[in-house]
């Protein structure tokens, strides 16, 4: 139905991200965000305002699997990612997932 839009352009503009996972981009809110402060202190960003560098991954359990075989967050980050750090956004995408479902 709404297929053929007309060239109508939204003027708002969501700021979209990729997951470190799949590597797709979506919109920032439906992405976790884990940074690094600049003190060096890796912690998950639930306000999406923390300051420091930011990787994101999808909250799905897939995405969370892969950046964290591939390792691919501490290299973002550059900087060592703890288990704890892990076990935490284990935890925040099981919680999301089961809101969702
Ligand atoms: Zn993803």
């Amino acid at each position: 139905m709404a297929e053929t839009k007309p060239k109508q352009q939204v003027k708002k503009k969501i700021p979209e991200r990729r997951c470190v996972g799949c590597q797709g981009t979506f919109p920032k809110k439906e992405l976790l965000r884990v940074v690094r402060s600049p003190e060096g202190m890796i912690s998950i960003d639930f306000t999406g305002k923390k300051s420091g560098r930011g990787a994101y991954v999808c909250q799905n359990e897939a995405c969370f699997r892969k950046a964290k075989k591939s390792g691919i967050l501490h290299r973002t980050l550059e900087c060592e990612i703890s288990e704890e750090i892990y076990a935490e956004l284990e935890k925040e995408i099981r919680i999301s997932e089961e809101k969702n479902s």
